[in-house]
């Protein structure tokens, strides 16, 4: 065999693989293959000048490469089994609790020191939500920020290049299994056999996913998609709450439809980015820990989960479609005063101008409306007047809402309680096996598969 261990995918789940075999079991060798560029060699080549949007690059930085898809994140570790993925379903809620613990544990010892642990327990603002019919989720969040984020990456590289062979822009394209045991991969026109494979290509490799799973018979379930809206008004409206959680995830049930809505990544006095999926542009938004750098609107998500099973079973494709026609009608992303979707009318790029919120987005003004499904976005709509009566002047004319952001999740691929599929020594790990979506869930499975790996 040419590595004990081959792991597809240097994202959060990869690297904290990578990392845990090292400090368990350093006779074993490892092999990480990585379709992006390392850390400093990721560059987007939007400048906002020369290039101004995306030009769909055959690997993008932003997703791959060292560090995954959230090497540019806020860094936001959520540690807590009521969101960002069901791996307590796997290892049960405490063990699951305690790796994410210790990956805030690893992440500190590389460059995370300083950097403020924010709780849910005990704060008055649970009731707050309470009383307005709102339910605030528990958890504790690390929150590095883009800038410490990115600085931790950098350290655990340093770390791990010296006992561990990366190659990189190196997309693995097959997986075969070896008679008699361990797999072979086949990438950059070479082939390299091993005896354990660990899978952890998160959403980017969503695609190859499916395809690997077909082919070795590992049945998969579809998952769901989130769809919504990101928010974005004046940092001072939310700062009671920012200041003491920094991330509060919010769930609201509509009086509609009994339709779950909830905020996702939030960012004080941060910044609304867009972002390319496949070629679809999507809305996010990010914040850093450098005050130098913060700006004075926070932004945040407002989702509402869609799952189809029967008969139609795409509930990504579902969600595409949706951000098509968004992308159709603005040419990207569209932004939209609260005002002039409640009056039923678009924004203009003069309305937007003399709105008291400076979008920190360039979006082309639109109206939200012709895009989003009446029953979403009435939903958001209700959550919004409901957040108003914690944050007053969250539903405000100003309010800017950006469409639209859509949360795609891989498919469900059958793994067992050890996150190893129906063949012995291959592990499906991260956001790519559909268990977890978020940096912590990612990072734990990573942790975990390498414990079972090590013995
Ligand atoms: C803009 C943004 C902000 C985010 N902010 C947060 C946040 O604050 N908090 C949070 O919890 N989560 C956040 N997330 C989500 C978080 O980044 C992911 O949940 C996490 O990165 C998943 O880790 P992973 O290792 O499973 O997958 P990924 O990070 O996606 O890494 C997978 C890696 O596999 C590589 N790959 C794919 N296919 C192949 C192949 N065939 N061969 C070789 N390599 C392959 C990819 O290039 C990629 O580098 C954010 C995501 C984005 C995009």
């Amino acid at each position: 065999m040419d590595y004990d261990v081959i792991i597809i995918g240097a994202g959060p789940g990869g690297i904290y693989a990578a990392y845990e075999l090292c400090e368990l079991a350093p006779q074993l060798r490892v092999g990480v293959f990585e379709a992006g560029n390392e850390l400093s060699k990721r560059k987007c080549p939007i400048d906002g000048k020369r290039i101004k949007t995306c030009v769909n690059c055959k690997n993008c930085s932003i997703m791959s490469g060292f560090g995954g898809a959230g090497a540019f994140s806020d860094g936001k570790y959520n540690i807590t089994n009521d969101f960002g993925g069901t791996l307590y379903e796997y290892l049960g809620r405490e063990q699951a609790l305690e790796l994410m613990h210790y990956v805030d544990k690893i992440n500190l010892m590389h460059g995370g020191q300083g950097t403020k642990l924010y709780s849910t327990a005990s704060t008055s603002i649970k009731t707050l939500c309470m009383q307005n019919g709102l339910k605030l989720l528990d958890a504790s969040v690390r929150h590095l920020g883009t800038d410490i984020n990115h600085v931790v990456l950098e350290k655990l590289y340093e770390r791990l290049r010296r006992r561990v062979d990366f190659h990189f822009l190196s997309p693995v394209e097959h997986l075969e299994l070896l008679q008699g045991g361990g797999y072979r991969v086949y990438a950059k026109g070479k082939e390299y056999t091993c005896t354990s494979c660990v899978v952890s290509v998160g959403r980017s490799g969503s695609k190859w996913m499916e395809k690997i799973c077909r082919e070795l018979n590992i049945p998969t379930e579809s998952n769901r998609v989130d769809i919504g809206v990101r928010v974005e008004l004046p940092a001072e409206l939310w700062a009671h709450l920012t200041d003491e959680l920094y991330e509060s995830k919010i769930v609201y049930r509509t009086k509609k439809f009994e339709d779950k809505v909830r905020t996702f990544c939030m960012n004080p006095k941060g910044s609304v980015v867009s972002e390319n999926t496949n070629g679809i542009i999507t809305v996010n938004g990010h914040s850093y820990e450098d005050p130098a750098r913060q700006t004075g609107n926070t932004n945040f998500a407002l989702l509402v989960s869609k799952h189809f099973s029967e008969p139609f079973k795409d509930s990504n494709g579902y969600g595409e479609s949706i951000a098509r026609l968004s992308n159709m009608l603005g040419g990207g992303v569209i932004v939209q005063r609260m005002g002039d979707l409640m009056r039923g009318r678009r924004s203009t790029h003069q309305r937007i101008a003399e709105s008291f919120v400076s979008p920190t987005l360039k979006a082309e003004p639109g109206d939200l409306s012709l895009v989003l499904p009446k029953r979403i976005l009435d939903g958001i709509i209700e959550m919004i007047q409901a957040l108003d009566k914690i944050a007053p002047g969250t539903a405000g004319d100003d309010t800017l809402l950006y469409g639209v952001e859509v949360k795609f999740y891989n498919m469900h691929a059958k793994v067992d309680k050890n996150l190893q599929s129906c063949h012995e020594g291959l592990y499906l790990i991260g956001d790519g096996s559909g268990v977890t979506h978020s940096l912590s869930h990612a990072s734990a499975s990573g942790v975990f598969v390498a414990r079972n790996i090590a013995g």
